[in-house]
């Protein structure tokens, strides 16, 4: 039998609410299916919206939710090293750049740029380039804030022929019903941010490592990151990381068809439990019974 690993990854960001308890369920399933292993990732980059609270919260949701994972837990927030190398092999590579703009003047760049397509997944399609270094050097003389952008046209070259050849294998389904293999289009998000400037990583560059570090073979999680799979490709051809499959799930939305966000509290599992709501509950509303 083919090894099966995969993972439930939250933010603690707030408490989590029935779309998460979907794919933890959904996931644990699988693993349990497969007679593989379920690991849990505490995504805490961002360390001005993640509370220690919300994960004691996450914790102790799962395990009322009867899910089991396989030790150890992996806390983004302790590997800051190890994404801070990743960056570093990109830098050698030359296909990486600081981008010191704002928000508001890559929105107006893009805006300048008609060649470009609409909005990318994360907002527009900015195609920088690097500044002159003594440019460079007066900025960061002045302690001005830079985020690194990925070079798409330069990460286009390090692969030479093998960048069109980037496919990833969907065994769920992403938003568009795609299925099978899928070609990986990364350009799609332009030159994307692979380095905030607040936290020095990434959601799409911490996930691709820590896939790998946790030897993830199945990439389980909701259909709104199908879209970033184009890139987590992309970053795994780069850094020579090997290519999970993945299985993208619908989204759980309410009677109106609106996904479930973290302001619905009516929807946290907390409020259903104290409601008296039991897992078997959360199960049948989810449709996982
Ligand atoms: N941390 C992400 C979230 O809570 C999930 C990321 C992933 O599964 O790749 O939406």
């Amino acid at each position: 039998m083919t090894e099966f690993i995969t993972r439930f990854a939250p933010s603690p960001t707030g408490f989590l609410h029935l779309g998460h308890a979907y794919s933890a369920l959904y996931a644990y399933d699988a693993a349990r299916a497969a007679n593989g292993r379920l690991h849990l990732r505490i995504e805490d980059i961002d360390r001005t919206r993640c509370k220690p609270d919300f994960e004691t919260a996450i914790i102790e949701d799962l395990n009322w939710l009867g899910i089991e994972w396989d030790e150890p837990l992996l806390r983004q927030s302790q590997r800051f090293d190890a994404y801070h190398s990743a960056l570093a092999r990109l830098r050698e590579k030359n296909i990486v750049y600081r981008c010191f703009k704002t928000r508001k003047e890559v929105a107006k760049a893009a805006a300048q740029a008609p060649h470009l397509g609409a909005d990318g997944p994360e907002g527009p399609q900015y195609v920088g380039a690097p500044l002159s270094d003594g440019e460079e050097n007066d900025l960061l003389e002045k302690g001005a804030a830079y985020a690194w952008r990925l070079s798409l046209a330069r990460a286009r070259d390090a692969l030479g022929g093998d960048f069109s050849k980037l496919i990833f294998h969907e065994e769920g389904r992403g938003p568009q019903g795609e299925r099978g293999s899928i070609a990986a289009t990364p350009e799609i998000f332009g030159d994307p941010v692979i380095a905030r400037k607040d936290f020095g990583t990434s959601y799409h560059l911490s996930s691709v490592i820590d896939d790998a570090a946790q030897n993830i073979t199945h990439v389980i999680r909701g259909e709104d990151l199908f879209a970033a799979t184009h890139l987590h490709r992309l970053l795994q051809a780069l850094l020579d990381l090997p290519t999970p499959r993945y299985r993208h799930h619908r989204l759980i939305t309410d009677e109106n068809g609106r996904r479930f966000a973290k302001r619905d509290q009516a929807v946290t599992l907390r409020a259903l439990r104290d409601n008296g709501a039991t897992p078997a509950d959360i199960r049948r509303r989810v449709g996982l019974a």
